[in-house]
């Protein structure tokens, strides 16, 4: 087994919404780079981009660069959302990842500019004929997730929001039509639903979205986000 494997970044159930943004965040910091799903101008095509991600404030906001003269620019200008990923495996082939969707703004602090010139002294160099061509947008609000398929057989997940918008919604919840008779919980690939006060519970922390609970239930109980 990989022993340097990040099962869950160390989170905990009990972990906070901000305890989470912040592992996410210095996670993505350590990777250094994600990879980036924007718009295209024409507002219709998927396009994808590997960039470097920083934290450049006090705050531990994410911060993305690029030249002006490059199309993510006016990708990002015109409709200011990504979706950003990074992924490693575990030598089973399962997986672990963070995600990350945000609304960006783009931001002109010199004291911003001159620490991503510090650490990217490559980048510097690259542009050291004119360090005006380019461009950095702080990653404002949006939300996350920790996805860890651990080799243990865990499924280990936790979500987050930031910039004042919320986390995004489990896949499946069960409604209060539920009456409790457990087909979802015989079903349930991973084993995390019980029955509590009669009626089912998912921990949410461990499901692996798979939808067999969704399948299972005979009186259509479990909503599907
Ligand atoms: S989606 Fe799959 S893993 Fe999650 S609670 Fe339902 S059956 Fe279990
Ligand atoms: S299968 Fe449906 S009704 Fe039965 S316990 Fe699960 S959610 Fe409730």
């Amino acid at each position: 087994m990989n022993t340097t494997w990040p099962i869950g970044l160390g989170l905990t159930p009990e972990s906070s919404n901000d305890e989470i943004k912040a592992a996410v965040f210095e996670y993505a910091r350590q990777c250094g780079t994600m990879t980036f799903a924007t718009l295209a101008a024409d507002g219709l095509t998927p396009t994808v981009r590997a960039m470097e991600v920083h934290r450049l404030d006090e705050l531990g906001n994410l911060y993305v660069g690029m030249s002006h003269g490059k199309g993510v620019y006016e990708e990002v200008l015109k409709n200011p959302r990504i979706s950003a990923g990074t992924m490693q495996f575990t030598e089973g082939r399962l997986g672990f990842a963070v995600r990350i969707n945000a609304e960006l703004e783009e931001v002109t602090d010199p004291a911003l500019f001159d620490r991503y010139w510090e650490q990217n002294p490559g980048t510097k160099a690259l542009y050291r004929r004119d360090l005006t061509n380019f461009r950095l947008f702080v990653m404002k609000r949006g939300d996350g997730e920790v996805f860890d398929l651990c080799e243990d057989d865990r499924t280990v997940r936790f979500r987050f929001g930031f910039g004042g918008a919320p986390a995004r919604p489990w896949r499946y919840e069960i409604t209060e039509d539920c009456i409790g008779c457990g087909s979802c919980i015989d079903g349930c690939m991973k084993g995390v639903m019980t029955i509590e006060n009669g009626r089912a519970v998912i921990d949410h922390s461990g499901c692996l979205e798979c939808g067999r609970c969704y399948d299972a239930c005979p009186v259509g109980a479990v909503k599907k986000a």
